[in-house]
């Protein structure tokens, strides 16, 4: 027997944001080959070894990361490792070092961790762990009855908080963490001031799933460089871009660990002088140098791999967010019900989902359909070309597109 599906919080908030695009993914089942690019394989990644320390913490072990974690991980996502051009050990490396910065910021020995008694398979600590609640108790936290396609079509709704902790003892707030690997180490500006709306969906799931601390529930968001750092060798390898004319290392790349500037600067430094004397020169760095250099080593001691917000979670606004991403959901099943495809409203400003590359997964056909095509044609052709994943078998099925020219 079929199960209804839960309702996700990415499916919620994708129809909020935009009807066209839910409606191509979430209701036809659309998804472009190869969707996962380089920094989700490697946020996915960090996940998963930050989820490994978490595990190895709850028992008691001391390491938990090994060669299968990448392995395992591919396997789950269906990585084709040759054709999607993946350098394993690059991005094993990148989400390692995320994984450690993450692991030293969070510091969980000094926290509570709390047990999972919320998912279909208790047990283990409440970090990662799918949990599905259904609507009857989901009303009792918001009232949903009338929403009746969204309660129709789905159990209830669903969600995988990353950590939930007690960080001030029993007594106190719990607080749902949600990190994000990032690629850039400009963390401060990708670190939003607002919260996501996931904080609201979490709230309201986790109280429905009996989770209701003395101290409420918070919320907050970590984001963590987990790109590529400098090595001792990049600054030497010949020709180097990290290298300036005077043979000096570059003040330009921030993703780097003083220690090792101060040895690429040493080295650089012998290399230089070498250099000169065979070409009959004296040549010492300046007392200028070695004093930008040593300015240079305290400031990269001051940046910040792991950036912070915290959020606190009111359940009044929680339960109104959280009605009215449902009611979205909801929204869109009825239109969809009556034949109706959700219309495009493309925003045009640059930074927009529309207008900035790769900045909707559903680009790629709703733009290809401006012109003479409709969107249900190119998503069709794209289907009859095998250029969509096998989830997109529902495509066959989709209604025609309602011809507004022949109504009056
Ligand atoms: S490109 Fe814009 S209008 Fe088209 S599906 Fe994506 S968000 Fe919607």
């Amino acid at each position: 027997m079929l199960t209804k599906p839960f309702l996700s919080h990415s499916q919620s908030s994708c129809a909020l944001e935009c009807g066209a695009k839910w409606w191509a993914i979430w209701h036809l089942g659309y998804q472009p080959v190869d969707i996962e690019s380089m920094p989700q394989r490697v946020g996915t990644l960090g996940h998963a070894y930050a989820l490994d320390d978490i595990v190895a913490l709850w028992h008691d072990h001391t390491k938990a990361w090994n060669g299968d974690t990448f392995w395992r991980v591919a396997e789950e996502r269906k990585w084709d490792i040759e054709r999607m051009d993946i350098d394993v050990d690059d991005e094993c490396a990148r989400a390692r070092w995320g994984a450690s910065n993450l692991d030293t910021f969070l510091n969980l020995q000094r926290y509570h961790l709390i047990p999972d008694l919320y998912s279909r398979k208790p047990g283990g600590p409440l970090a990662e762990v799918r949990i599905d609640v259904p609507w009857a108790r989901v009303h009792e936290v918001v009232p949903m009855q009338d929403l009746t396609a969204a309660v129709e079509v789905f159990s209830g709704i669903d969600g995988q908080p990353d950590l939930v902790t007690m960080e001030k003892g029993w007594g106190g707030p719990a607080t749902i963490t949600d990190y994000k690997f990032r690629q850039k180490p400009g963390l401060a500006e990708a670190t939003s001031e607002v919260p996501d709306t996931q904080g609201a969906w979490y709230h309201t799931l986790l109280t429905a799933a009996g989770l209701r601390p003395a101290g409420g529930l918070e919320f907050r968001q970590i984001s963590v460089y987990a790109g590529p750092m400098l090595t001792v060798d990049d600054f030497l390898e010949p020709g180097s871009p990290h290298v300036i004319e005077r043979g000096l290392p570059s003040r330009m790349p921030k993703n780097v660990e003083p220690e090792v500037f101060d040895e690429a600067f040493r080295l650089l430094v012998q290399r230089t002088t070498q250099q000169r004397a065979a070409e009959g020169k004296r040549w010492s760095p300046t007392a200028n140098d070695l004093a930008e250099a040593r300015r240079h080593i305290e400031d990269l001691r001051h940046i910040r791999r792991v950036e912070e917000r915290r959020f606190p979670l009111d359940p009044s606004v929680c339960r109104e967010v959280v009605r009215d991403l449902v009611s979205h959901v909801d929204a869109l099943l009825h239109q969809v019900r009556r034949g109706h495809r959700p219309a495009r409203h493309l925003r045009s400003h640059p930074s927009s989902p529309c207008s900035r590359p790769f900045g909707c997964s559903v680009q790629g056909p709703c733009l290809a359909s401006l012109g003479s095509h409709n969107f249900s044609a190119v998503l069709r052709s794209m289907s009859a070309d095998g250029r969509l994943s096998p989830r997109a078998e529902r495509i066959a099925e989709m209604p025609a597109d309602m011809d507004f020219a022949t109504l009056s």
